[in-house]
C-alpha cells in the first residue's frame, strides 16, 4: 500500500482562532496560558482531522505562534542580545524578535524598546519568515524542546507524527549576519549547529519518533559551491550519529536538479520533491536517489486551490512506482499546506459551480489519500468519476472565457507600454504643477483600520447598513485622515484606504473573472492573514473601482491626494492564479483593467497616482536564467501598460516592500517616484545600489510592522546616512509601507517625528 503524506497543515485555526488569541495576548487581554491553550487545541484539531482523513504521515511541529523559522532561532538560542537583556519570558522574546516591543517603564518593570528582526518572503510565496540573525555573542544551545513537546502531545492522542524542522543548511542560508558581526558567513556556523540538531533529533527518537522531515527548500535556489558542500556535510554528519530517527529530506517550490550532486549518496531514508512546480525534474531525481531510499512525490498543490486532477496525478505517481516499487513511493502534498485556506466547507457564499473546482487544505487531505489508494489498486472509482467530471466542467465553464479580453491582450503594443516622454521631461512638466519642497513627505496609502471601520464594513456586507450610509461613513473616515495629514503637515496626502479590506481583494471583488472567499484566510506573517481572491477566468473591469473615494478626498483639501491602486503583478501574486493559462497573460489582463482605472482617475482630476507593486520581487523565478529574465521584462511591461496612458504632467508613484530589490528591475517600471521598504535594511551597500536610480525615490524610514515609535533624532540619523550616498534632490520621506495594522497613537507620533526630521533637512539645504 502506497502511503500518503502531508508536509504541514495551516495553523491559524478554521476561524482564525490563533489570530484572535495572539492579539488578545499582545493587548494584555488574556494570559500566556490562555494563548498556549488555544495553540494546543488547534494542534489537536489538525492532527485529528488528518488522522480521520486517513493520512498516513502527519506532520508535527508545523505549528507556530509566529513563524517556524523564528521558532528554530529561539530553539537554538540564536537570539541577539538586544532581546535577552530584558529578561522577558521566552514567549515574549519570540514575539519581540518577530514584531518588536516597546513598553513604558512601570513600578516593577523597566522600559523595553527593541525593533523587530528583518522579515523576508518565504521563497516566492506571500508568507514571511523572520530572518535568523547571527550576532557576535552567539552561543548556540537548546532552549526548551518544542518539537519534542509537540510530538509527545500528538502521541498522547494516539497519533504518531513525523516532526518537521527547517533543515540546518536552509536555516543558515536564509539567515544573515547581525550588524555587529558583518564579516560572518552564516553557513560557516554549520559545525556549531549540527550538534544541536543532533541533540534535538535524538530527543525526538527517544520520545518515539521514528522519522523526521527536514525541510531544505533552499535546494531549489542557485546555491554557491560552499552551500552545496554544506548539504553534503550536514547529512553525512547525521548519518554518522547514533540514535537518530530516519530522515526525509524535503525540498519544494522548484527543481533541485542543479543541486542534485549534493544529494547523491546521502545517508537519508528518503527525499521529498515538488512535482507540481517542477515535474520536469522527475527523471533526473529518480536516477539520483539511492537503492533503498523512498521518494515522496509532491503532487497535491500546497500553493494553490484548484482541485487535483486525479487521473493525471495517479499516472505520474505510477511512473515512480514502476521505477521504485510501491513500498518506496509516497503520495504527498507538494509543500506544507500553510499556503492554502483551511476548509472549503466554510465557504457558504461561494457559487456552487466554482466550489466544485476548488480544494482547500482540508480537501487536499482527501486528495493525497485518494491518489494513494488509487495507485495502490484500491477501488476509488466514485471519487475518480466525480473528479473527472469536475475537471471537464471547469475546462468548459462560461466563467472562464471572454473573447474581448483575449483580443485586447493581443493588441498590446510598445506605445501602450511607454510614457509619452522620458522622465526628465516629465519631471520638468510636473514640477510647476506640484511645487513640492525638498524632502517631500508622504505615506504609502493606508491609515489605521480601526475596529469601527471593520464593524461598519461588516454591517454593510450583511446589509445592515445601506450603501448610502456606508459611503457616508467612509467619507467621514477619509475626512479624518485628510485633516490629520494636513495637521501634521505632510506634503502629499492619501485618502487612507478605509474602504479596502485588503489591497488585492478590494480590486478582485470588483473585477469580472475573480471569485472570492468569505473565510479563505492564509497566514502572511505573524497574526496577519490575507484572504487571496481567486482568478477563475479572463479578467476585466466592469466599472471604475476607486475613483469615487479619491475624488472625494481631493475635493476636501488643497494639497494633492494620491490615487491609490494595486499593480497587476501584485494582484496576480496575491491571488490564487489560474493554472490553465500562463501568469504573463493573467498579468496583462490585469494591467489593462488597471490602465482604464488609472486613466479614469486622471480624467477625474487626480494628478498623482500610486500603483503599488510590493509583490514584484516575490514573483521573480527563484533561479537565474531565461524564465527569470523573461519575467523581469513582462512584469515591468505589465506595470507600464497600466500606467502609461496618462499625460506627462501626471505623476506615477509605485511602492515595493519586504525584499531585496533589483534596482534595474525597478528602473524598468519607469515610475516617476518609488518608495521602497528600507527601515530594517540598515545597510550601506543596499543604499549604494540605488545611488544611480534615475527617478525619485523614498527609502522607507520606519518599520510599520511594529508599534514602536522612532524618535525625531532616529529619523535624522537615518536620513543622514542615506544622504551620504543618495542625492537630496531625489529624496522622498515616507514610512516603509501602509499603516493599516497600526494604532492611531503610534501613527500620529511616528509621522510627526518623520515630518520634523524632513523639515530639519529642508532647513539645511
Ligand atoms: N497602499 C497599500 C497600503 O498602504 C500598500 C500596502 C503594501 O505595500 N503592502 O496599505
Ligand atoms: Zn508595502
Amino acid at each position: 500500500m502506497v502511503q500518503s503524506a502531508v508536509l504541514g497543515f495551516p495553523r491559524i485555526g478554521p476561524n482564525r482562532e490563533l489570530k484572535k488569541a495572539t492579539e488578545a495576548y499582545w493587548n494584555g487581554k488574556t494570559s500566556a496560558e490562555d494563548l498556549l491553550k488555544v495553540g494546543k487545541e488547534i494542534r489537536e484539531q489538525n492532527w485529528k482531522l488528518q488522522k480521520e482523513a486517513g493520512v498516513d504521515i502527519i506532520a508535527s511541529n508545523d505549528f507556530s505562534f509566529y513563524d517556524q523559522v523564528l521558532d528554530l532561532s529561539v530553539l537554538f538560542n540564536v537570539i541577539p542580545e538586544r532581546y535577552t537583556k530584558y529578561q522577558l519570558p521566552q514567549l515574549d522574546v519570540l514575539f519581540a524578535m518577530g514584531r518588536g516591543l516597546q513598553r513604558k517603564a512601570t513600578d516593577s518593570e523597566p522600559a523595553v524598546d527593541v525593533t523587530a528582526l528583518e522579515m523576508v518572503k518565504w521563497f516566492d510565496s506571500n508568507y514571511h519568515y523572520v530572518r535568523p540573525t547571527f550576532g557576535k555573542n552567539l552561543s548556540f544551545k537548546l532552549n526548551g524542546q518544542k518539537p519534542v513537546d509537540e510530538f509527545l502531545e500528538a502521541k498522547a492522542l494516539g497519533i504518531q507524527t513525523r516532526p518537521v524542522l527547517v533543515g540546518p543548511v536552509s536555516y543558515l542560508y536564509l539567515g544573515k549576519a547581525d550588524k555587529d558581526n558583518l564579516e560572518l558567513d552564516p553557513i560557516s556556523l554549520l559545525d556549531q549547529l549540527l550538534p544541536l540538531y543532533t541533540e534535538i533529533l535524538q530527543k525526538l527518537a527517544a520520545a518515539g519518533a521514528t522519522e523526521v522531515q527536514l525541510d531544505e527548500p533552499t535546494l531549489v535556489l542557485d546555491l554557491p559551491a560552499n552551500v552545496q558542500a554544506a548539504v553534503k556535510k550536514a547529512y553525512t554528519y547525521f548519518g554518522q550519529q547514533s540514535n537518530l530517527p530516519k530522515i526525509t529530506l524535503a525540498s519544494y517550490f522548484g527543481t533541485v536538479v542543479p543541486n542534485l550532486e549534493s544529494l547523491k549518496n546521502l545517508p537519508v531514508s528518503g527525499f521529498h520533491f515538488d512535482f507540481v512546480r517542477a515535474p520536469e525534474q522527475f527523471n533526473d531525481v529518480l536516477a539520483a536517489i539511492g537503492q533503498n531510499q523512498t521518494l515522496s512525490v509532491g503532487i497535491v498543490d500546497g500553493r494553490n486551490i484548484w482541485k487535483n486532477n486525479f487521473a493525471k496525478s495517479s499516472s505520474f505517481v505510477q511512473q515512480a512506482i514502476a521505477k521504485l516499487g510501491a513500498e518506496r513511493v509516497i503520495v504527498a502534498t507538494s509543500s506544507s499546506l500553510l499556503h492554502t485556506p483551511v476548509d472549503l466547507e466554510n465557504e457558504s457564499k461561494l457559487d456552487a459551480e466554482l466550489k466544485n473546482y476548488f480544494s482547500f487544505a482540508t480537501q487536499k487531505l482527501g486528495e493525497v489519500v485518494t491518489i494513494a489508494k488509487n495507485v495502490s489498486g484500491q477501488d476509488v472509482s466514485a471519487a475518480l468519476q466525480a473528479n473527472a467530471s469536475a475537471i471537464t466542467a471547469r475546462a468548459n465553464s462560461t466563467f472562464i472565457n471572454d473573447q474581448t479580453v483575449k483580443d485586447r491582450v493581443s493588441s498590446i503594443d510598445a506605445k501602450m507600454s511607454t510614457r509619452a516622454a522620458p522622465f526628465p521631461q516629465r519631471l520638468a512638466e510636473q514640477q510647476p504643477v506640484f511645487n513640492l519642497p525638498l524632502f517631500p513627505t508622504t505615506t504609502i496609502g493606508s491609515f489605521p483600520q480601526t475596529k469601527d471601520i471593520r464593524i461598519n464594513r461588516n454591517k454593510f456586507n450583511k446589509g445592515q447598513l445601506s450603501a448610502e450610509e456606508y459611503e457616508k461613513f467612509i467619507n467621514s473616515e477619509i475626512e479624518r485622515v485628510i485633516r490629520f495629514q494636513e495637521e501634521i503637515d505632510l506634503d502629499v496626502l492619501v485618502h487612507g484606504e478605509p474602504e479596502r479590506n485588503d489591497m488585492v481583494q478590494y480590486f478582485g471583488e470588483q473585477l469580472k473573472g475573480y471569485a472570492f472567499t468569505t473565510n479563505g484566510w492564509v497566514q502572511s506573517y505573524g497574526s496577519r492573514y490575507v484572504r487571496p481572491p481567486i482568478i477563475v477566468g479572463d479578467l476585466s473591469r466592469p466599472k471604475a473601482m476607486s475613483v469615487k473615494e479619491s475624488v472625494y478626498a481631493q475635493s476636501i483639501t488643497k494639497k494633492h491626494v494620491k490615487g491609490m491602486l494595486t499593480g497587476p503583478i501584485t494582484c496576480l501574486r496575491w491571488s490564487f492564479p489560474r493554472d490553465d493559462i500562463d501568469q504573463q497573460t493573467q498579468a496583462y489582463q490585469l494591467a489593462l483593467a488597471l490602465r482604464d482605472e488609472v486613466n479614469d482617475l486622471e480624467a477625474a482630476g487626480i494628478k498623482i497616482i500610486q500603483v503599488d507593486e510590493p509583490a514584484i520581487r516575490e514573483g521573480l523565478p527563484l533561479r537565474a536564467g531565461a524564465e527569470r529574465s523573461a519575467y523581469q521584462v513582462w512584469a515591468a511591461e505589465a506595470f507600464r501598460v497600466a500606467t502609461s496612458g496618462v499625460s506627462n504632467k501626471t505623476q506615477i508613484h509605485s511602492h515595493f516592500c519586504y525584499s531585496d530589490l533589483d534596482p534595474n528591475h525597478i528602473k524598468a517600471l519607469d515610475a516617476d517616484v518609488v518608495s521602497i521598504e528600507f527601515s530594517k535594511k540598515d545597510d550601506a551597500n543596499y543604499i549604494a545600489e540605488f545611488k544611480d536610480y534615475p527617478n525619485h525615490i523614498g527609502l522607507g524610514l520606519f518599520d510599520i510592522h511594529s508599534p514602536r515609535v522612532p524618535s525625531t533624532q532616529e529619523f535624522i540619523t537615518k536620513i543622514e546616512t542615506i544622504l551620504k550616498t543618495y542625492p537630496a534632490e531625489k529624496f522622498w520621506v515616507n514610512p516603509d509601507c501602509g499603516l493599516k495594522t497600526r494604532g492611531w497613537d503610534e501613527t500620529r507620533e511616528s509621522l510627526t517625528h518623520m515630518v520634523e526630521a524632513a523639515k530639519y533637512f529642508r532647513n539645511q539645504y
